[in-house]
């Protein structure tokens, strides 16, 4: 492709970006496609020679575009919705021109230290403890999966089968860093949680002592600060308390609910987190960067480059603490420069201008919390910490299920479901810094409508 050529393509491309997020209300959000319709569109096999650039623009927008679920789109209300933003999109471009690979500092000096600085940056306005240790990897199951190998690896030579406990609430993403590092499934312990779907500490303090004298070794607890189904939080400063006490690692998960520490009235949100061994927020969830990145800290950056540094410690010259090498810190070699997208991000808002958004996102969801409770045929079903609320129709779990079903297809908004003691509940979760009042209440007159219908 000539010069010429890619800089013609290249202000078609990102015209059409402009336009598509500008007229993302356009769009229905969920893609209203069959499985299969795609696949089916696609030829059965690749092109022996080269296409014209023309063509695949045209067929990005005629197949590609239909089949996609528009996160971007303001009544994406499902999962934890997300949203990236314009000066977050304009660095992935510059990354993609870029095209290095940061395994070392020497492989690209500004991939490692923009990504020291960037999370520096990001850990005084998460109120952290300076010692934590950065690094970024692509989402918190990765990052989680980092913490129980370093878990593993502080353990040393265990005295009995490792054990790992969580609340009932907690991530699968904290299974399944367990599964992979070798931990057994009957050795992940679920502990219950209270009325308010947080961690009861006495049995955590119970499971670990009864382990303990069953010649089990516990060795990790992880502690969520907004939980996948309700955003609850757990109570961290008791976890860290009883793990010390058994010599545990403690890995804080706050995947979506950390970036809410940006707000002020809200400091201290993370601060029995800085006591733990290790903390995940991902970037990519609240805070405006496009997927994926996410933030990993530990304060015991020797335990975790142990576990996964092949070279041995006595062959270690001392590092340059501004040339570290991230591939001793993680399983991967080759590393994106995901930095420059968090550090573009974090100067085109500033902390005030993220702030604000979080805190209107907090903001909605309590408002529509109000109207869910103002209409006697629904009930909230979980206390609003964050931008999540978890309610339902006073009606069958059938019913609730019909309601959003018939809301997801409408195209008029996304939401989500969890169960909780048996009912089904929807789940509306704001994360995108389009998302309006008018948007939530198209949203729940829509709801309302549907559930005066029968569902
Ligand atoms: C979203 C989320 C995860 C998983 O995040 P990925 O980056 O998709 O792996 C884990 N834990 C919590 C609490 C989350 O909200």
């Amino acid at each position: 492709m000539s010069p010429e050529e890619f800089r013609q393509f290249g202000h078609q491309t990102v015209d059409w970006m402009a336009d598509y997020l500008a007229g993302i209300r356009e769009y229905p959000v969920l893609a209203q496609v069959e499985p299969g319709d795609l696949t089916a569109a696609l030829p059965a096999s690749a092109p022996e020679t080269g296409e014209p650039m023309e063509r695949i623009l045209e067929d990005f927008r005629r197949l590609i575009v239909p089949g996609i679920t528009h996160w971007n789109h303001p009544r994406f209300l499902g999962y934890f919705a997300i949203s990236g933003s314009p000066p977050g999109i304009l660095a992935e471009m510059l990354v993609a021109a870029l095209n290095v690979n940061g395994m070392l500092w020497k492989s690209s000096p500004a991939v490692t230290e923009l990504e020291q600085a960037a999370l520096g940056w990001l850990r005084q306005w998460l109120g952290l403890p300076d010692e934590f240790f950065g690094v970024i990897y692509d989402t918190a199951s990765t990052s989680t999966m980092h913490a129980v190998a370093a878990a593993r690896e502080m353990a040393g030579s265990p005295r009995g089968p490792l054990t790992l406990y969580c609340s009932e609430h907690a991530h699968s993403s904290v299974d399944k860093a367990a599964l992979t590092i070798g931990i057994a499934k009957a050795n992940i312990r679920k502990i219950p949680a209270d009325g308010e779907f947080r961690l009861i500490p006495r049995a955590l303090a119970e499971a670990v002592e009864a382990d303990s004298r069953a010649g089990l070794h516990p060795f990790c607890a992880v502690a969520t600060v907004g939980t996948t189904a309700t955003a609850s939080v757990d109570p961290v400063a008791d976890v860290v308390e009883i793990a010390e006490k058994h010599g545990m690692w403690v890995h804080v998960d706050a995947a979506y609910g950390g970036a809410a520490a940006i707000v002020p009235g809200r400091r201290d949100l993370l601060a029995a987190a800085g006591r733990a061994h290790s903390l995940v927020m991902n970037p990519h969830k609240w805070l405006l960067t496009p997927v994926d990145l996410s933030a990993f800290y530990t304060r015991r950056p020797d335990v975790l480059r142990a576990a996964f540094s092949l070279i041995p410690e006595y062959l270690r010259t001392r590092e340059d603490p501004r040339a570290v090498n991230l591939m001793d810190y993680g399983m991967q070699l080759g590393r994106r420069f995901r930095a420059l997208k968090l550090w573009f991000v974090m100067r085109y808002y500033g902390r005030e201008g993220l702030a604000a958004i979080v805190a209107e996102h907090c903001r909605l969801a309590l408002l529509f919390a109000g109207w869910v409770r103002a209409d006697a045929r629904f009930q909230v079903c979980a206390p609003v910490h964050f931008s999540l609320v978890c309610f339902r129709y006073r009606g069958s779990n059938q019913e609730n299920q019909r309601l959003l079903d018939r809301l997801n297809a409408s195209g008029l908004a996304l939401l989500s479901h969890t169960v909780l003691n048996g009912e089904f509940v929807l789940r509306l979760a704001i994360g995108n810094w389009r998302t309006s009042e008018d948007d939530l209440r198209l949203v729940w007159d829509k709801i309302r409508e549907l559930a005066s219908a029968g569902g």
